[in-house]
């Protein structure tokens, strides 16, 4: 544990993870790739990172894991703070109420995903923050070192490999998108920095200190600005409504915060001007979400009472 001066967060977070212990029913771990099939569902950890940099946890929450979707917010600031607005005519922002890798709406939609965090959305936006920086993976990889003081970050690249080999359907989204001219860069190109993205190996202490320029209306690590406050806003805005697959509306219910989950059983959350937290635990219900992060992130704001309503 960091030792300094503000850990108001601790005691909370030690009662979570004694609950959770007594906590039925895990889920399971995503096996459409061996390596996070292989994941112990019963792993947890928890991490909150105050606005200062300060950053405590408990359990498991200095154990990198697969941050998989979780990048996708990332990825979205970038590119928001590189285009602004002109994103929003390439990918929407409402909840898209299906699967994360779903087809069926983007007909309907002449190849514009419904948002940037279901996988056809996640895709737009990797494509155009390849395009105007020639390495979106590895502008990714920077701004998270940088915001997590961790320069040991990486991407793991056997999982990389394991999305390739079973990536049919993110294939398809492209193809499928490429046809309505909303990609710009060639397929295979950006599928490789789109699964190296997915790749992304962090702990929930790396996670809560990144996700901080959310919690400061924009403002990174160092103090410079990434985002306007009114950017910040929105990104917070889609993770509320679309960042927790299709039960993104259960999430409110139960959470009331920003918050992304990935299939590695991480999920980020934000308490806009006042911390920001990531809960790790590889057991997934039947959408795609941690049932243990979200039991963890439900009992903290109730017993906080900090959500944003
Ligand atoms: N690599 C996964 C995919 O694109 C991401 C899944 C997720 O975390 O939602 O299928």
């Amino acid at each position: 544990m960091t030792t300094t001066s503000s850990l108001a967060f601790l005691p909370v977070l030690e009662r979570i993870a004694e609950e959770m212990q007594h906590t039925p029913g895990r889920g399971r771990a995503a096996d459409y790739i061996p390596a996070l099939a292989a994941c112990d569902p019963r792993s947890f950890g928890m991490a909150v990172a105050e606005l200062d940099g300060t950053v405590y946890g408990v359990g498991e929450w200095r154990q990198p894991f697969s941050a998989q979707s979780i990048t996708k917010v990332f990825t979205l600031a970038l590119d928001l703070a590189r285009e602004g607005d002109e994103l929003w005519e390439h990918v929407g922002r409402e909840p898209s109420g299906n699967p994360f890798n779903s087809l069926v709406q983007l007909e309907y939609e002449n190849g514009i995903p419904r948002n940037p965090f279901i996988n056809a959305g996640a895709l737009v936006v990797t494509d155009r923050l390849q395009t105007r920086t020639g390495d979106a993976a590895g502008q990714l990889l920077d701004f998270l070192r940088a915001e997590s003081g961790n320069a040991d970050l990486d991407f793991d690249l056997e999982v990389a490999a394991s999305e390739t080999a079973h990536g049919d359907r993110n294939a398809a989204l492209a193809h499928f998108m490429a046809s309505y001219g909303n990609i710009d860069n060639d397929v295979p190109t950006l599928l490789d920095q789109y699964f190296r993205q997915c790749s992304l190996t962090a702990s929930c202490a790396d996670l809560a200190l990144a996700t901080g320029f959310l919690a400061r209306h924009g403002i990174r690590a160092d103090g410079g600005r990434l985002l306007t406050r009114s950017q910040a806003k929105q990104v917070n805005a889609v993770m509320l409504t679309c960042g927790t697959y299709d039960a993104a509306g259960d999430f409110a219910y139960r959470v009331g915060l920003p918050g992304k989950s990935g299939v590695g059983g991480g999920i980020i959350a934000v308490v806009p001007g006042r911390c920001t937290l990531c809960v790790w635990s590889p057991g997934l219900d039947e959408r795609g979400n941690s049932v243990t992060g979200v039991a963890a992130l439900d009992r903290f704001t109730t017993l906080t009472g900090l959500s944003v309503f």
